[in-house]
């Protein structure tokens, strides 16, 4: 599970393409990170796989299923926003509870995925405060917690920790990282920072205004780059 394939995906915003006709294989429980400077499409390319964006040509499958018209919803897909997206009047529990209780399930199903998701991410103290009660750090372990309980195939983050101070921003990754190691699960990752990248990285796609420049892991990037481009980005000396 948490296999995805861009078949030739193409994307245009009125007659701008920002995104040319692009492949790319995502394997079951890769961590795979999207880098590239700001503007190149790293978030469009996440939407798309996530159902946020319509494809305007090709095709995405996951698992083996043609998704490409399928409703966000219905993708077992997870994307983790930026943690300023929790509802502040509402306890950690229920903000983790949302996705659950908007598809209907049954209380004590509910009960037993936030105590997971909760004791997964240290939460297991703070559920029945608010989010303004919590640090940074704390927020967005609630945030992701929200798409722990759905039980995804695999989890889209995009730029989630951009908002965090650097010291918070390395144990983030840390966690971030701990958490694909315990889940197993297929991760997106998009961010424009190569640390980032190099650090957390199974496999990464260098995009550059919509194209992929190379797929690569952090090492094959680091030792072949295939132009300066690539270089200058993961920060090799060609
Ligand atoms: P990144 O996440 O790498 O910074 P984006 O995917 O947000 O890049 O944007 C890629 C390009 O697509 C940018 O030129 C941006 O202006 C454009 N773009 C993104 N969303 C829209 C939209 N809804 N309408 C028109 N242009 C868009
Ligand atoms: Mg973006």
């Amino acid at each position: 599970m948490g296999r995805i394939t861009l078949d030739k995906v193409q994307k245009s915003f009125g007659d701008v393409e920002v995104i040319p006709p692009l492949d790319l294989e995502i394997n079951e429980g890769e961590f795979v990170v999207f880098v590239g400077p700001s503007g190149c499409g790293k978030s469009t390319l996440l939407r798309l796989i996530a159902g946020l964006e319509d494809v305007t040509g090709g095709e995405i499958r996951i698992d083996g299923q043609d998704a490409t018209m399928t409703p966000p919803a219905k993708r077992g897909l997870a994307m983790v926003f930026q943690s300023y997206a929790l509802y502040p009047h509402m306890s950690v529990r229920k903000n983790i509870a949302f996705p659950l209780r908007m598809a209907g399930m049954d209380a004590a199903e509910q009960d037993r995925r936030i105590e997971g998701a909760a004791a997964a991410l240290n939460l297991t103290d703070y559920l029945d405060r608010r989010p303004g009660q919590l640090s940074g750090g704390q927020r967005q372990r609630v945030a992701i917690g929200r798409a722990i309980v759905r039980e995804p195939s695999a989890f889209l983050f995009d730029e989630p920790l951009s908002n965090l101070d650097a010291a918070l921003r390395v144990g983030m990754r840390m966690e971030i990282s701990e958490l694909h190691k315990k889940l197993d699960t297929t991760m997106i990752y998009v961010t424009h920072d190569q640390v980032e990248a190099m650090t957390m990285a199974d496999k990464i796609v260098v995009l550059r205004a919509g194209h992929i420049e190379q797929v690569g892991s952090p090492l094959e990037l680091y030792r072949a780059p295939c132009n300066t481009f690539v270089a200058g980005f993961i920060g090799s000396p060609k």
